[in-house]
């Protein structure tokens, strides 16, 4: 019977990923919006909270019945390989 012998094809290794809110400078901007409770109407997206409040005070002034909101927060998030022991840096 003749031997077989085989030699890996691959090296396979597991990896750690880390995730969080991405700080970096190049990241995309977090931005709020508000959205009215009664009737859905949105406010614009804007990097300042500021102006989603502005519009939530206007609504609520041409419709005195809108007074409930619920806020839109968008954030950039990025994933990285933690590094293995044995890794060159
Ligand atoms: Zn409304």
């Amino acid at each position: 019977m003749p031997t077989v012998t085989t030699q890996p094809r691959a090296i396979v290794r597991h990896v750690m990923w880390t995730i969080a809110p991405d700080q970096e400078p190049n990241a995309e901007p977090m931005t709020y919006a508000l959205q009215c409770v009664t009737c859905s109407e949105k406010s614009e997206r804007s990097e300042d909270w500021g102006e989603p409040q502005g519009w939530g005070l206007a609504h609520s002034g041409r419709h005195p019945s809108h007074n409930s909101y619920r806020e839109e927060i968008t954030r950039p998030w990025r994933t990285w390989m933690k590094p293995q022991p044995g890794d060159r840096s």
